[in-house]
Protein backbone atom coordinates (compact mmCIF):
# COMPACT_ATOMS: atom_id res chain seq x y z
CA UNK A 1 0.00 0.00 0.00
CA UNK A 2 1.89 3.13 -0.96
CA UNK A 3 -0.85 5.65 -1.45
CA UNK A 4 -0.27 9.39 -1.34
CA UNK A 5 -2.16 12.12 -0.12
CA UNK A 6 -2.05 15.91 -1.21
CA UNK A 7 -3.46 18.04 2.18
CA UNK A 8 -4.48 21.44 1.41
CA UNK A 9 -5.44 24.03 3.97
CA UNK A 10 -8.04 26.46 2.92
CA UNK A 11 -9.31 29.69 4.63
CA UNK A 12 -11.81 31.62 2.56
CA UNK A 13 -10.55 29.91 -0.91
CA UNK A 14 -13.75 30.01 -2.82
CA UNK A 15 -12.24 31.49 -5.56
CA UNK A 16 -9.37 29.35 -6.13
CA UNK A 17 -10.35 26.03 -4.60
CA UNK A 18 -11.85 24.31 -7.35
CA UNK A 19 -9.27 24.91 -9.69
CA UNK A 20 -6.51 24.11 -7.33
CA UNK A 21 -8.12 21.02 -6.72
CA UNK A 22 -8.23 19.87 -10.43
CA UNK A 23 -4.86 20.35 -11.23
CA UNK A 24 -3.97 18.57 -8.24
CA UNK A 25 -5.82 15.96 -9.30
CA UNK A 26 -4.39 15.53 -12.79
CA UNK A 27 -0.68 15.72 -11.34
CA UNK A 28 -1.95 12.65 -9.38
CA UNK A 29 -3.22 10.95 -12.06
CA UNK A 30 0.30 11.40 -13.67
CA UNK A 31 2.07 10.06 -10.62
CA UNK A 32 -0.28 7.31 -11.01
CA UNK A 33 0.51 6.94 -14.41
CA UNK A 34 4.05 6.40 -14.12
CA UNK A 35 4.15 4.35 -11.57
CA UNK A 36 5.31 6.14 -9.17
CA UNK A 37 3.11 4.73 -6.12
CA UNK A 38 0.52 1.77 -5.74
CA UNK A 39 -2.97 2.44 -4.92
CA UNK A 40 -4.83 6.16 -5.94
CA UNK A 41 -3.75 9.32 -4.44
CA UNK A 42 -6.18 11.15 -2.92
CA UNK A 43 -6.84 15.42 -1.85
CA UNK A 44 -7.73 16.43 1.95
CA UNK A 45 -8.79 19.81 1.90
CA UNK A 46 -8.73 21.46 5.81
CA UNK A 47 -11.46 24.33 5.98
CA UNK A 48 -9.71 26.48 8.75
CA UNK A 49 -13.28 28.11 9.26
CA UNK A 50 -13.83 29.73 6.34
CA UNK A 51 -16.60 32.35 5.71
CA UNK A 52 -17.14 32.01 2.20
CA UNK A 53 -18.77 29.01 0.38
CA UNK A 54 -15.14 27.23 0.78
CA UNK A 55 -16.98 24.03 2.54
CA UNK A 56 -20.05 24.29 -0.05
CA UNK A 57 -17.26 23.75 -2.20
CA UNK A 58 -15.58 21.17 -0.57
CA UNK A 59 -18.96 19.17 -0.37
CA UNK A 60 -19.56 19.17 -3.79
CA UNK A 61 -16.26 18.32 -5.03
CA UNK A 62 -16.29 15.13 -2.24
CA UNK A 63 -19.67 13.84 -3.98
CA UNK A 64 -18.46 14.15 -7.10
CA UNK A 65 -15.35 13.09 -7.17
CA UNK A 66 -14.32 10.10 -4.12
CA UNK A 67 -11.27 10.97 -4.09
CA UNK A 68 -11.75 14.34 -2.74
CA UNK A 69 -12.13 14.57 1.32
CA UNK A 70 -12.55 17.42 3.84
CA UNK A 71 -12.58 18.41 7.73
CA UNK A 72 -14.09 21.68 8.11
CA UNK A 73 -12.71 23.54 11.17
CA UNK A 74 -15.68 25.18 14.16
CA UNK A 75 -13.37 28.20 13.47
CA UNK A 76 -10.55 30.01 12.08
CA UNK A 77 -7.56 27.77 13.98
CA UNK A 78 -4.79 29.06 11.66
CA UNK A 79 -2.52 27.83 8.86
CA UNK A 80 -0.11 25.26 11.22
CA UNK A 81 -3.78 23.73 12.93
CA UNK A 82 -5.03 23.18 9.40
CA UNK A 83 -1.34 21.81 8.32
CA UNK A 84 -1.67 19.07 11.44
CA UNK A 85 -4.95 18.23 11.29
CA UNK A 86 -4.69 17.54 7.97
CA UNK A 87 -2.01 15.33 8.43
CA UNK A 88 -2.75 13.48 11.36
CA UNK A 89 -6.15 12.88 9.31
CA UNK A 90 -4.01 11.63 5.96
CA UNK A 91 -1.08 9.52 7.68
CA UNK A 92 -4.16 7.21 8.79
CA UNK A 93 -4.07 5.79 5.46
CA UNK A 94 -1.42 7.55 2.93
CA UNK A 95 2.06 6.36 3.25
CA UNK A 96 3.27 9.62 1.89
CA UNK A 97 1.66 13.08 2.11
CA UNK A 98 1.98 16.84 0.35
CA UNK A 99 1.03 19.50 2.12
CA UNK A 100 0.51 22.54 -0.71
CA UNK A 101 -0.93 26.09 -0.04
CA UNK A 102 -4.39 26.43 -1.88
CA UNK A 103 -3.52 29.40 -3.89
CA UNK A 104 -0.93 27.11 -5.38
CA UNK A 105 1.55 29.64 -5.59
CA UNK A 106 4.00 26.85 -5.04
CA UNK A 107 4.50 24.82 -7.91
CA UNK A 108 2.59 22.00 -7.86
CA UNK A 109 4.09 20.34 -10.80
CA UNK A 110 7.01 19.83 -8.06
CA UNK A 111 5.11 16.98 -6.56
CA UNK A 112 5.88 14.35 -9.06
CA UNK A 113 9.61 14.84 -8.77
CA UNK A 114 8.85 14.96 -4.59
CA UNK A 115 7.43 11.00 -5.25
CA UNK A 116 10.60 9.90 -6.77
CA UNK A 117 12.88 11.25 -4.41
CA UNK A 118 10.24 9.82 -1.60
CA UNK A 119 10.72 6.37 -3.77
CA UNK A 120 14.76 7.07 -3.80
CA UNK A 121 14.44 7.12 -0.06
CA UNK A 122 13.99 10.31 1.43
CA UNK A 123 11.52 10.56 4.55
CA UNK A 124 11.39 14.53 3.83
CA UNK A 125 11.42 16.26 0.76
CA UNK A 126 11.32 20.38 1.04
CA UNK A 127 10.32 22.67 -1.45
CA UNK A 128 12.20 25.65 -1.92
CA UNK A 129 11.77 28.73 -3.55
CA UNK A 130 14.65 29.74 -6.23
CA UNK A 131 13.33 33.17 -6.20
CA UNK A 132 11.21 36.31 -4.90
CA UNK A 133 10.63 38.21 -7.32
CA UNK A 134 6.81 37.45 -6.50
CA UNK A 135 7.25 39.06 -3.26
CA UNK A 136 7.22 42.98 -2.72
CA UNK A 137 10.66 44.47 -1.44
CA UNK A 138 8.95 45.04 2.13
CA UNK A 139 8.38 40.84 2.34
CA UNK A 140 11.57 40.21 0.71
CA UNK A 141 13.82 41.58 2.96
CA UNK A 142 12.01 41.08 6.03
CA UNK A 143 11.39 37.69 5.42
CA UNK A 144 15.51 37.72 4.82
CA UNK A 145 16.50 39.49 7.86
CA UNK A 146 14.39 36.84 10.07
CA UNK A 147 15.51 33.95 8.97
CA UNK A 148 19.35 35.39 8.99
CA UNK A 149 18.21 36.28 12.83
CA UNK A 150 16.90 33.09 13.58
CA UNK A 151 19.91 31.57 12.28
CA UNK A 152 22.20 33.28 15.01
CA UNK A 153 19.75 32.49 17.38
CA UNK A 154 20.44 28.63 16.91
CA UNK A 155 17.69 27.65 15.07
CA UNK A 156 17.75 25.56 11.84
CA UNK A 157 15.39 26.55 8.94
CA UNK A 158 16.13 25.28 5.44
CA UNK A 159 16.13 29.05 3.95
CA UNK A 160 13.26 30.05 1.33
CA UNK A 161 11.01 26.79 2.44
CA UNK A 162 8.06 27.37 3.61
CA UNK A 163 4.85 24.81 4.31
CA UNK A 164 5.08 22.77 0.32
CA UNK A 165 7.01 19.78 1.44
CA UNK A 166 6.35 15.85 1.28
CA UNK A 167 6.63 14.03 4.24
CA UNK A 168 6.24 10.06 4.50
CA UNK A 169 4.46 8.05 7.02
CA UNK A 170 7.55 7.41 9.36
CA UNK A 171 8.09 11.48 9.47
CA UNK A 172 4.41 12.84 9.75
CA UNK A 173 4.22 10.16 12.86
CA UNK A 174 7.63 11.70 14.29
CA UNK A 175 6.66 15.04 13.64
CA UNK A 176 3.40 14.28 15.22
CA UNK A 177 5.08 13.53 18.73
CA UNK A 178 6.19 16.58 18.81
CA UNK A 179 2.76 17.76 21.04
CA UNK A 180 3.67 21.47 21.34
CA UNK A 181 0.63 24.11 21.35
CA UNK A 182 2.93 26.62 19.95
CA UNK A 183 4.04 25.26 16.65
CA UNK A 184 6.10 26.83 13.95
CA UNK A 185 5.99 23.39 11.89
CA UNK A 186 8.95 24.69 9.24
CA UNK A 187 11.32 24.69 12.76
CA UNK A 188 10.62 21.27 14.01
CA UNK A 189 11.00 19.25 10.65
CA UNK A 190 14.50 19.70 10.45
CA UNK A 191 15.29 18.03 13.52
CA UNK A 192 12.97 15.16 12.94
CA UNK A 193 16.87 13.73 11.54
CA UNK A 194 15.39 11.83 8.72
CA UNK A 195 16.92 11.58 5.20
CA UNK A 196 15.82 14.49 3.11
CA UNK A 197 15.98 15.91 -0.24
CA UNK A 198 15.00 19.17 -2.07
CA UNK A 199 12.80 20.57 -4.93
CA UNK A 200 14.01 23.84 -6.19
CA UNK A 201 10.72 25.28 -8.09
CA UNK A 202 9.54 29.24 -9.09
CA UNK A 203 6.97 30.25 -6.61
CA UNK A 204 4.35 32.18 -8.75
CA UNK A 205 1.75 35.14 -7.49
CA UNK A 206 -1.46 34.61 -6.35
CA UNK A 207 -3.96 33.93 -9.17
CA UNK A 208 -7.02 34.93 -7.47
CA UNK A 209 -8.24 35.81 -3.73
CA UNK A 210 -6.12 37.64 -1.47
CA UNK A 211 -2.92 36.97 0.74
CA UNK A 212 -4.66 35.66 4.17
CA UNK A 213 -1.84 36.32 6.28
CA UNK A 214 -2.11 40.08 6.46
CA UNK A 215 0.96 42.22 8.56
CA UNK A 216 -0.55 41.59 12.08
CA UNK A 217 -0.91 37.55 11.38
CA UNK A 218 2.48 37.59 9.75
CA UNK A 219 4.30 39.53 12.91
CA UNK A 220 2.42 37.30 15.15
CA UNK A 221 3.45 34.30 13.50
CA UNK A 222 7.08 35.43 13.22
CA UNK A 223 7.57 36.07 16.87
CA UNK A 224 5.72 32.23 17.54
CA UNK A 225 8.76 31.11 15.31
CA UNK A 226 11.28 32.63 17.61
CA UNK A 227 9.55 32.12 21.17
CA UNK A 228 8.73 28.48 20.35
CA UNK A 229 12.08 27.70 19.04
CA UNK A 230 14.52 29.16 21.28
CA UNK A 231 14.90 30.82 24.88
CA UNK A 232 17.93 32.32 23.14
CA UNK A 233 16.06 35.68 24.22
CA UNK A 234 16.50 34.89 28.03
CA UNK A 235 20.10 33.90 27.82
CA UNK A 236 20.64 38.15 26.15
CA UNK A 237 19.29 39.30 29.53
CA UNK A 238 22.08 37.24 31.32
CA UNK A 239 24.46 38.15 29.10
CA UNK A 240 22.69 41.67 29.08
CA UNK A 241 23.10 41.71 33.11
CA UNK A 242 26.63 40.32 33.59
CA UNK A 243 28.18 43.42 30.83
CA UNK A 244 25.96 45.56 33.11
CA UNK A 245 27.76 44.26 36.64
CA UNK A 246 30.93 44.80 34.63
CA UNK A 247 30.38 47.94 33.38
CA UNK A 248 29.41 48.96 37.42
CA UNK A 249 33.00 48.28 38.00
CA UNK A 250 34.19 50.68 35.41
CA UNK A 251 31.44 52.90 36.76
CA UNK A 252 32.09 52.68 40.11
CA UNK A 253 36.19 53.40 39.57
CA UNK A 254 35.19 56.49 37.58
CA UNK A 255 33.18 57.79 40.61
CA UNK A 256 35.54 57.30 43.01
CA UNK A 257 38.10 59.31 41.11
CA UNK A 258 35.47 62.07 40.44
CA UNK A 259 34.95 61.68 44.03
CA UNK A 260 38.92 61.72 45.16
CA UNK A 261 39.56 64.43 42.88
CA UNK A 262 36.55 66.62 43.68
CA UNK A 263 35.06 66.65 40.51
CA UNK A 264 31.77 65.52 42.15
CA UNK A 265 29.08 66.41 44.48
CA UNK A 266 28.58 65.51 47.69
CA UNK A 267 25.88 62.43 47.11
CA UNK A 268 26.47 61.30 43.76
CA UNK A 269 28.97 58.82 43.81
CA UNK A 270 27.07 56.78 46.63
CA UNK A 271 24.19 57.38 43.99
CA UNK A 272 25.89 56.19 40.71
CA UNK A 273 27.64 53.11 42.21
CA UNK A 274 24.41 51.81 43.52
CA UNK A 275 22.36 52.56 40.67
CA UNK A 276 24.88 50.51 38.35
CA UNK A 277 25.37 47.90 40.29
CA UNK A 278 21.91 46.84 41.68
CA UNK A 279 20.79 47.75 37.85
CA UNK A 280 23.35 44.81 36.98
CA UNK A 281 22.43 42.49 40.10
CA UNK A 282 18.56 42.80 38.98
CA UNK A 283 19.37 41.96 35.32
CA UNK A 284 21.49 39.18 36.43
CA UNK A 285 19.04 38.02 39.16
CA UNK A 286 16.39 38.05 35.54
CA UNK A 287 18.33 36.21 33.69
CA UNK A 288 19.09 33.07 36.17
CA UNK A 289 15.34 33.10 36.83
CA UNK A 290 14.49 32.86 33.09
CA UNK A 291 17.41 30.17 32.33
CA UNK A 292 14.63 28.25 34.69
CA UNK A 293 11.56 29.53 32.67
CA UNK A 294 13.85 28.22 29.42
CA UNK A 295 13.97 24.59 31.48
CA UNK A 296 10.40 24.76 31.84
CA UNK A 297 9.69 25.97 28.59
CA UNK A 298 11.48 23.07 26.93
CA UNK A 299 10.31 20.57 29.65
CA UNK A 300 6.59 21.11 29.41
CA UNK A 301 6.56 21.42 25.31
CA UNK A 302 6.93 16.68 26.04
CA UNK A 303 8.89 16.62 22.90
CA UNK A 304 10.57 12.97 22.32
CA UNK A 305 13.92 12.40 23.44
CA UNK A 306 15.25 10.82 20.34
CA UNK A 307 14.08 8.93 17.36
CA UNK A 308 15.26 5.64 16.02
CA UNK A 309 15.45 5.51 12.30
CA UNK A 310 16.39 1.94 11.62
CA UNK A 311 16.54 -1.22 13.93
CA UNK A 312 18.09 -4.40 13.20
CA UNK A 313 16.86 -7.38 15.21
N1 LIG B 1 -4.66 29.62 5.57
C1 LIG B 1 -5.33 28.92 6.55
N2 LIG B 1 -5.70 29.58 7.68
C2 LIG B 1 -5.40 30.90 7.90
C3 LIG B 1 -4.66 31.58 6.91
C4 LIG B 1 -4.30 30.91 5.76
O1 LIG B 1 -5.62 27.74 6.41
O2 LIG B 1 -5.78 31.43 8.95
C5 LIG B 1 -4.26 28.91 4.34
C6 LIG B 1 -4.66 29.58 3.05
O3 LIG B 1 -5.96 29.20 2.65
C7 LIG B 1 -3.61 29.08 2.09
C8 LIG B 1 -2.37 28.94 2.99
O4 LIG B 1 -2.86 28.88 4.31
O5 LIG B 1 -3.90 27.80 1.58
C9 LIG B 1 -1.41 30.10 2.82
O6 LIG B 1 -2.08 31.32 2.89
P1 LIG B 1 -1.80 32.52 1.87
O7 LIG B 1 -1.64 31.97 0.49
O8 LIG B 1 -2.86 33.54 2.04
O9 LIG B 1 -0.42 33.07 2.42
P2 LIG B 1 0.76 33.79 1.57
O10 LIG B 1 1.02 32.93 0.38
O11 LIG B 1 0.23 35.12 1.22
O12 LIG B 1 1.90 33.84 2.54
MG1 LIG C 1 -0.26 32.10 -0.89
Amino acid sequence: MQKLTIVIPAYNEEKILESSVKTLLNIEDKIAAANYLEQRADILIVDDGSTDKTWQIIERLNAEISRVRGLKFSRNFGHQAALIAGLSEAVKTAAVTVTIDADLQDDPNKIPDMVSQYTGGADVVYGVRNNRDSDSWFKRTTAQTYYGLLKKLGVELVPNHADFRLMSKRAVETFLQYPERNIFIRGIIPKLGYTTGKVYYKRTPRMAGESKYPLKKMLAFAWDGITSLTVAPVRLILILGVLACLLAVGMSIFTLISKFTGLAVHGWSSLMISLWFMGGLQMVSLGIIGEYIGKMTTEVKHRPRYTVARKLD
